[in-house]
């Protein structure tokens, strides 16, 4: 039984999803609380799960499975398009939640509720694909094809910094390619990230028993990564914890799906836009305040721009407003909570003790940290080796395209790269030298579309990916079946 704070109600805990909330159970476990970041104020409590929880979940979602898998194509489709039509019909809802628990500006919290939506849309069209292939064979007469089957029940491990789509890419193609799923959001987004997937699949008439939520911290993610039930796992979140999900799932041969951090670089050329740059490198560093896998991490500017391009960027930054993002108009929220919020300045505060300077930003109030520029950083400093998950932007120059280019790389990281320059065949011979899952030139490093295959090299994964076609790859085994008439005679 969740409790509800008092001052949630209104539009947060009375609609459709507040409704469902009085009701819903997610474990036995300790209470775990919802706190609001912008204000400290306490959203809810909800009873936290517990390893034997996990158990119970995972062996309820295999027996269910089977019996889904066998299902129509067509009814599968079926039930991820209502549950599409539920999301939307409740958006205003599901938005109000997501700035309350992740303190996302509304820029933020609608891309949230627009991705979300296509990524159940997406996988609405999974179950219709062709799943396999005819193969020739070199055995005359014999039937031999190729095919993928679900691979039954998928642990899905969420952050707290985009809990809906970060959850639905997983939850959504997993289900429709006839799995069952185990889905643990982070304990501050137990609504976003958990609920909300609760209440929509359950409206939208999906079999009791496939999907299940559980809500928690270290024990219970492991528990999930440890289940005998559950053979793939998907984890998204820092590359510290993935490489402990990694060697607990690997160790027990599991495929294990790892999306992880970032520290991506953001390459202005002498021959860019310097407005269009500047725009898109504050929005890449600052937006959500810095906390998403894809954020600019690293600005790496030729030398012949970069004062122009650091008043730019800097005159950006000054303008930007802090504050509640869902009671103020502002386009900066809060730092997710104190200890990210310390990690952020100490980072920012050891940086400058290294010798680079201050040109904007670099204090707080509360847990609102303003955006910040660093120029002078040098490639030894923390705020270019780390990634932040703060609103920083660390400056460096270059005075070649090769210097540039090996400057990127030379991160451990690989998740996105974007380049500026007015000629697409500088920005296209610059891209295919970069070690990143994704590039692009002339726009911004915040980019993404449910079809496409999301996922990083190095540090930032394993090279599983998410999106489209992708999705088969991560939700389904291959499965090669022969037939034939006439048994073959054998020698013994
Ligand atoms: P985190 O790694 O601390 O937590 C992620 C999830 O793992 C949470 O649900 C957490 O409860 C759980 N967890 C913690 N310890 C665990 C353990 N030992 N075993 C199993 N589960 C465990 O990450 P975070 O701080 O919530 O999120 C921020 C990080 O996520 C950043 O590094 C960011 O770059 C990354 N991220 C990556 C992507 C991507 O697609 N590549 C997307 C969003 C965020």
């Amino acid at each position: 039984m969740v409790t509800i704070a008092p001052d949630t109600t209104g539009s947060a805990a009375s609609g459709w999803l507040g409704s469902f909330l009085e009701t819903w159970e997610p474990g036995t476990g300790d209470p775990i609380e919802d706190r609001e970041p912008a204000t400290g104020r306490h959203l809810l409590t909800v009873a936290g799960s517990t390893p034997d929880d996990v158990a119970r979940a995972a062996a309820a979602a295999r027996a269910a499975q089977p019996a889904w898998a066998a299902t129509s194509y067509q009814d599968r489709a079926r039930i991820l398009r209502r549950a599409a039509e539920i999301y939307e019909a409740n958006r205003d809802e599901f938005g109000t939640w997501t700035q309350r628990e992740t303190g996302a500006s509304h820029s933020k919290m609608h891309h949230e509720s627009n991705f979300a939506y296509l990524e159940i849309l997406n996988a609405a069209t999974l179950p219709s694909q062709p799943y396999g292939s005819l193969m020739p064979s070199a055995v005359k007469g014999r039937l031999s094809m190729v095919r993928r089957v679900p691979v039954g029940v998928v642990g899905a491990i969420t952050p707290w910094n985009s809990p809906s789509v970060l959850g639905m890419r997983v939850v959504a193609p997993a289900l429709a390619l006839g799995n069952a799923v185990v889905l643990k959001p982070d304990p501050q987004t137990p609504v976003v990230g958990g609920a909300m997937f609760a209440a929509v699949f359950k409206e939208a008439g999906l079999p009791e028993g496939l999907l299940q939520i559980v809500v928690g911290g270290a024990d219970v993610g492991e528990a999930i990564v440890t289940d005998p039930n559950i053979p793939v796992v998907s984890f998204t979140g820092s590359t510290a914890v993935g490489r402990r999900v990694g060697q607990l799932g690997g160790g027990l041969l599991k495929k294990v799906s790892l999306e992880l951090g970032g520290n991506n670089a953001f390459i202005v050329l002498d021959d860019a836009d310097l407005e269009a740059a500047a725009s898109a490198g504050a929005f890449a560093s600052f937006q959500f305040q810095g906390q998403v896998c894809f954020a600019a991490g690293r600005h790496l500017v030729h030398r012949a721009v970069a004062d122009a391009y650091i008043e730019a960027l800097t005159a950006k930054a000054r303008r930007l407003r802090t504050g509640d993002p869902y009671r103020e108009d502002v386009q900066l929220g809060p730092i997710v909570n104190e200890k990210q919020l310390a990690r952020v300045d100490d980072i920012v505060q050891r940086t400058l003790s290294g010798g680079a300077r201050l040109a904007e930003g670099g204090t707080s109030e509360g847990l609102f940290y303003r955006p910040t520029v660093l120029t002078g950083v040098t490639t030894e400093s923390p705020a270019w080796t780390d990634e932040i998950f703060g609103p920083v932007a660390p400056v460096v120059t270059f005075e070649t395209d090769d210097e540039a280019i090996e400057l990127a790389n030379s991160s451990a990281y690989g998740l996105v790269a974007s380049i500026y320059t007015r000629s697409i065949g500088r920005g296209l011979a610059i891209a295919d030298r970069m070690r990143t899952g994704m590039v692009h030139v002339n726009d911004g490093t915040l980019n993404d579309e449910a079809i496409i295959p999301f996922g990083g090299m190095g540090d930032s994964g394993n090279g599983s990916r998410y999106g489209g076609e992708a999705s088969l790859d991560t939700f389904t085994e291959w499965q090669w079946v022969t037939l034939r008439d006439e048994p073959p005679a054998f020698p013994f």
